[in-house]
C-alpha cells in the first residue's frame, strides 16, 4: 500500500520550488482515504451502474448518499493527554524524565510511519510545555491540564506562540527565513516559543542551511519539534542538533482494542474479527485505521435500518478491504494438510469467485504458516486476529513438527514467486498447491521401518538398507528391479523412471513380466507408461499389471526408511540420546536436503 504522501527519487530540498504534494493534513481534511483508494461510491460519477455482480452487497446507490455521516473519528479522538497517545509509552517516559529534570533539547525530532501519532505529539509536547496548571501557577509538565488557557489555544490550533509550518507546502528558504527572524523576539504570551515543523525533511538544502545556524544557538525560550517520515532524507547535521524520538507502529492488539474503545464511545457495535481486520489493515497507524473504521461504520450506518444500531461485521469489512474470509481459508489449509486435493481445489475456487486474487491466496497460507511457526516456538498464536483462528493454529502447531512447517513455508514461497510470474495466476496457483499438498503427504518413516522389518522376518524381501546392506530389491534373482528403474531412466524416460521409484511396489519381477501394487496417492494406473518404456528401455515385450498384495515398499519407501532407521541409530546412541533428553522437541535437519525426484541416491547403494 502506497502512500499517497511518499516521494521518488531525489530529495526534496533539491527541487527547490516544486510541491506537488499535498500535506498530511490536507489529506486529513480530505476525508483521509489516500491510502485506499476512495471506497466510497458517492463521489462517483454517477454513471447508471450497469447493476454489478449478483453478489454486490445492497448498498443504495442513490444520490441521496453524499449526506453519509462520516464522523472523521482521527480528528475527533485525537489524543489530548499522553495518557491517551497510544503505543509509544518509551517516547512518553523519557519525555517525562526529561521535564522532571529541566533537561529539555532545544529540539526534538519525531520520526516514524504516518499515522503513528507525530504531530499528534509535538502539539503535546507544545502543551506540555506551556501549560500553566489550572491555576495559572502551574510549570512544564507531563500532565497537560487541559484546561488553562495555553494548553485550550494549543489544542484549537490558535495558540500565538506556538507556530506550526508544514514543509511539505513551505520548502523555501524564505519561508524558514521568517521563522528565524522570528525567533529572536521572545515568546509574546507563553513560557516557550515552539516552531512545529511537519514533514521537515521537505525543506530545501537552503532552508535546512539557514534553519541550522539557529539549531546551533537557540535562545533558551526556542523549542523546535520536527516531524517526519523520511527520517534518512534529514542532513545529518540536523539530526545531529535534535532530539530524536521514534514513534513506533502500534501493534495490531492494542489498535484493536483502541478500535473497540472507540466503537463503544461511538455507540456502535462492532464484530471482535471486524475490528481484528481493521486494525491489521492499518498497519500500525492509527490514522489509517480510523478512516478505515469510519467508512466501515457508514457503510453500516446505510445497511442498518433507523431504529437498529449499525453493526460493522467482519464481513463488510473484508469486502471493503477485498480480504479473505479467514475461516474459508482455514477450511483450505485443512484440506492442504489433510492431502484432500478435490477440497483443496474446490476451496481455490470458492475463493477466486469471492474475488480473491490467487497471490493473495497464497499470502494467507503463508501467514497462517508463519503463524504455526511462531506458535511452535511458544508465543501460542499471539497475534491471531480470533478465537477460532488461535485455536486453529494451535492445533496444527502441535500436529506438525517443525520440519514440516519450514518445508510448508519453502514450498508456498516458491508457489508465491510461481504465482507472481505466470501468465495464469490461478492456474499457477492451483499447480502450487497440489504440489505442497503432495509433497506434505510423505509417508511417515517410522510406519515404512515397521514394515520392513515385518517383511525382512517373514523372508519376502530384503532387509532396509542400512550402511552396507545393499538391498538386491528384486525378489528374482534375475531381474534387478532398481537396475531396470535406472535403465528406463537413462532411456529418458525420466517422469516414468521417477514413478517406478516413487510409487511401484514390486509384487512380482521376471523378464517380460511386473506385477505391483501402487502406494497410496497417485491419481492413475501408470501401467502403459511403464510397459511402454520398459519395452522401450530393454527391447522386449513387458507385461506389466497391477496384482494383487502389498508388494514390497518402492524404492523410495525404501531409501526413506533407511534414512529413518539410521536416524533411530543415532537417536539411540547414548550421547545423543543424552542430547535429545536435555533438548526435547529437538530433532534431527539434514543439512542439505536431497533434492526431490533426486537420482543420488541410487548411487548410493
Ligand atoms: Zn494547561
Amino acid at each position: 500500500m502506497s502512500d499517497s504522501g511518499d516521494m521518488s527519487g531525489t530529495p526534496p530540498w533539491e527541487e527547490e520550488g516544486e510541491e506537488a504534494k499535498p500535506s498530511a493534513a490536507e489529506l486529513e481534511a480530505a476525508g483521509q482515504s489516500a491510502m485506499f483508494g476512495d471506497p466510497a461510491p458517492p463521489k462517483q460519477p454517477e454513471t447508471p451502474a450497469p447493476a454489478p455482480a449478483a453478489e454486490a452487497p445492497p448498498v443504495k446507490t442513490t444520490p441521496a448518499e453524499p449526506a453519509q455521516p462520516y464522523r472523521v473519528l482521527a480528528r475527533k479522538y485525537r489524543p489530548q493527554t499522553f495518557s491517551e497517545l497510544i503505543g509509544q509509552d518509551a517516547m512518553v517516559t523519557t519525555l517525562a524524565h526529561a521535564i522532571e529534570r529541566d533537561r529539555l533539547a532545544h529540539a526534538f525530532l519525531m520520526t516514524g510511519v504516518r499515522g503513528v501519532g507525530k504531530t499528534s505529539t509535538a502539539r503535546l509536547i507544545a502543551k506540555a510545555l506551556n501549560c500553566v496548571g489550572p491555576d495559572g501557577q502551574g510549570g512544564s509538565t507531563i500532565d497537560p491540564c487541559g484546561v488553562c488557557e495555553p494548553c485550550r489555544a494549543i489544542a484549537e490550533g490558535r495558540h500565538i506562540d506556538v507556530i506550526e509550518m508544514d514543509a511539505a507546502s513551505h520548502t523555501g528558504v524564505d519561508d524558514v527565513r521568517e521563522i528565524i527572524e522570528a525567533v529572536r523576539y521572545a515568546a509574546v504570551s507563553a513560557r516557550y516559543k515552539i516552531y512545529i515543523i511537519d514533514e521537515v525533511h521537505m525543506l530545501s538544502r537552503n532552508a535546512f542551511n539557514a534553519l541550522l545556524k539557529t539549531l546551533e544557538e537557540p535562545p533558551a525560550h526556542v523549542k523546535f519539534l520536527f516531524a517526519t517520515t523520511e527520517v534518512d532524507k534529514l542532513p545529518v547535521t540536523v539530526l545531529s542538533r535534535t532530539q530524536r524520538f521514534d514513534l513506533r507502529r502500534i501493534p495490531t492488539p492494542l489498535l484493536q482494542q483502541h478500535f473497540a474503545e472507540i466503537c463503544r464511545k461511538e455507540d456502535v457495535e462492532a464484530e471482535p474479527e471486524a475490528l481484528a481486520l481493521v486494525a491489521a489493515a492499518a498497519e500500525g497507524s492509527v490514522r489509517d485505521g480510523l478512516s478505515i473504521l469510519d467508512q466501515a461504520i457508514a457503510h453500516a450506518d446505510l445497511e442498518s435500518g433507523s431504529d437498529e444500531k449499525a453493526q460493522v461485521t467482519a464481513a463488510r469489512v473484508r469486502d471493503m478491504l477485498g480480504l479473505a474470509d479467514k475461516g474459508a481459508q482455514r477450511r483450505l489449509f485443512d484440506a492442504l494438510l489433510g492431502g484432500d486435493p478435490q477440497a483443496m481445489l474446490a476451496g481455490v475456487d470458492q475463493q477466486y469467485a469471492l474475488g480473491v486474487e490467487p497471490l493473495a491466496l497464497l499470502r494467507g497460507m503463508m501467514e497462517l504458516t508463519h503463524r504455526i511457526a511462531v506458535a511452535q516456538v511458544g508465543n501460542a498464536g499471539s497475534d491471531a486476529p480470533t478465537e477460532e483462528e488461535r485455536q486453529a493454529v494451535e492445533e496444527w502447531a502441535g500436529r506438525l513438527s517443525a520440519g514440516q512447517v519450514h518445508r510448508l513455508w519453502q514450498l508456498l514461497l516458491k508457489g508465491h514467486e510461481e504465482v507472481r510470474n505466470a501468465p495464469d495466476p490461478l492456474v499457477a496457483a492451483q499447480m502450487a498447491l497440489l504440489r505442497v499438498l503432495h509433497a506434505t503427504d510423505l509417508p511417515d518413516p517410522g510406519k515404512l521401518t515397521r514394515q520392513l522389518q515385518d517383511m525382512a522376518a517373514n523372508g519376502v524381501a530384503a532387509a532396509p538398507a542400512g550402511e552396507g546392506g545393499s538391498p538386491s530389491a528384486a525378489p528374482s534373482a534375475t531381474v534387478d528391479w532398481r537396475e531396470l528403474c535406472e535403465r528406463v531412466d537413462q532411456a529418458g524416460r525420466l517422469l516414468v523412471a521417477n514413478t517406478m521409484r516413487d510409487w511401484v511396489r514390486v509384487i512380482d519381477l521376471a523378464p517380460g513380466r511386473l506385477v505391483y501394487s501402487l502406494k497410496p496417492g497417485l491419481g492413475e494406473d501408470p501401467a502403459a507408461g511403464i510397459r511402454e518404456a520398459l519395452n522401450e528401455a530393454t527391447g522386449q515385450r513387458w507385461q506389466v499389471e497391477i496384482g494383487s498384495g502389498e508388494g514390497m515398499p518402492s524404492l523410495r519407501e525404501q531409501e526413506e526408511a533407511a534414512r529413518a532407521a539410521e536416524e533411530e541409530r543415532i537417536r539411540k546412541a547414548p550421547l545423543v540420546e543424552a542430547a535429545l533428553a536435555a533438548f526435547p522437541g529437538a530433532e534431527f535437519v539434514e543439512e542439505d536436503e536431497a533434492p526431490r525426484g533426486d537420482r543420488n541416491w541410487s548411487k548410493q547403494a
